[in-house]
């Protein structure tokens, strides 16, 4: 049986990783589904060698690890053999995330998906925190980050739920629209809240 679960969730380059980092360093045990879903393709997983199949021996490199920007760019142009990969891989994350959550020994822990409320995942949640800026802020922040053009992080936004979507679902929210200076205060705050609600999930269990 795992503890509370808090989603941690916001689009690409919104700052989820440097909001889990923060609550990491208050001791809270992160379960990542962007690590997991690497670990699902690594050389030796048996979604890797399916991947393979479908689209043949290019898609992996010289020491057999899955060349990822190939298989997004054939998957982002192709929706069919992005329902086949999804098919694959997203209950193998699922099954992974649940593992590593009940493995967790936090008072509560977050599980961090940049596709939280657009999966199942939303279901092992019983919290959803979400991370919200103005898309014109995420845009920017993830370009510099990716070094990626404007036009590429806006076809990768268009795939995730929109701010108004993710704003309708959250239980709790983080602005990131400040420095980051800004993050620590609220975490605080977030943290202390989510130690009375595990603390109440515990006793009603
Ligand atoms: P995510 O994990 O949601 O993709 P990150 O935490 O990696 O987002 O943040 C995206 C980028 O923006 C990173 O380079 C990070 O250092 C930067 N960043 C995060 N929060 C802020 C902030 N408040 N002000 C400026 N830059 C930020």
């Amino acid at each position: 049986m795992s503890c509370f679960i808090v989603g941690l969730t916001g689009g690409i380059g919104s700052g989820k990783t440097t909001v889990a980092n923060l609550f990491a360093a208050r001791g809270i045990e992160l379960v990542d589904a962007d690590v997991v879903a690497r670990e699902v393709v690594e050389p030796g997983q048996p979604a890797l060698q399916a991947i393979a199949e479908r689209f043949g021996a290019k898609i992996l490199g010289a020491d057999g690890s899955l060349q990822r920007a190939e298989l997004r760019k054939i998957v982002f142009a192709n929706p069919e053999q992005r329902i086949w990969l999804e098919n694959l891989t997203h209950p193998l994350i699922r099954q992974r995330i649940i593992e590593q959550l009940q493995q967790a020994q936090s008072k509560y822990a977050l599980l961090v998906s940049p596709l939280l409320l657009e999966t199942n995942q939303r279901q092992l949640c019983h919290h959803i925190l979400v991370v919200d800026l103005p898309e014109s802020l995420q845009l920017e922040r993830t370009a510099r980050r990716d070094s990626n053009s404007l036009e590429q992080v806006k076809a990768i936004m268009k795939a995730q739920a929109n701010r108004a979507e993710r704003l309708k679902q959250a239980d709790s929210l983080i602005d990131n629209s400040q420095p980051p200076d800004a993050l620590a205060s609220q975490v605080d705050k977030l943290h202390q809240q989510f130690l009375s609600l595990a603390n109440a999930f515990d006793v009603n269990r």
